[in-house]
């Protein structure tokens, strides 16, 4: 597998562990968007595009995320608390889209993405930098993935019941 082109689109929000958006292209035909790029304490890693669970409402059957508190649909109160817990005891909210499927891709993946994202931060530096993601449309807005300290969508239920 090669990696033949990779656009690292970065996030102005300081202080925020989440620092980029990558996409990548695999063999000039297969292209992977929302890659992110998160720096915490424990330095650099890459994080695969995920998708949020959903689960199904016991009254209508409308789905909704794990979080919610009443159902988007029929406005009955759901289940607390019906999150699973991943093998480090986080909360599963969220599942890859798509992923390596053994440790060596996965590095590679990382340090080649890694090494990409640095090269662009230094050329960002640079004057007259122009930017090699083409446009915003290749890249979603960040969800708001628990525990990354994204401050636009706190963690809260969902939506409030609707008004009757
Ligand atoms: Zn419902």
């Amino acid at each position: 597998m090669q990696i033949t082109e990779t656009k690292i689109k970065f996030v102005s929000n300081r202080g925020d562990k989440l620092k980029a958006f990558c996409s990548i292209t695999i063999d000039r035909e297969f292209v992977i968007r929302d890659i992110k790029i998160i720096e915490n304490s424990k330095g650099q890693f890459v994080a695969m595009p995920s998708r949020k669970l959903m689960d199904k409402c016991a009254h209508c059957g409308g789905k909704n995320h794990l979080r919610a508190a009443f159902c988007n649909d029929c406005g009955k109160q759901l289940q607390a608390n019906r999150v699973e817990l991943d093998e480090a005891g986080r909360p599963k909210l969220h599942a890859d889209i798509a992923h390596p499927i053994n440790a060596a891709c996965r590095e590679k993946l990382q340090h080649f993405i890694i090494e990409e994202y640095e090269k662009e931060l230094a050329r960002s530096k640079q004057p007259g930098y122009i930017s090699h993601a083409a446009s915003d449309a290749d890249f979603d807005d960040y969800d708001g993935r628990p525990g990354l300290g994204n401050r636009r969508t706190p963690e809260r239920p969902e939506q409030a019941p609707p008004i009757q």
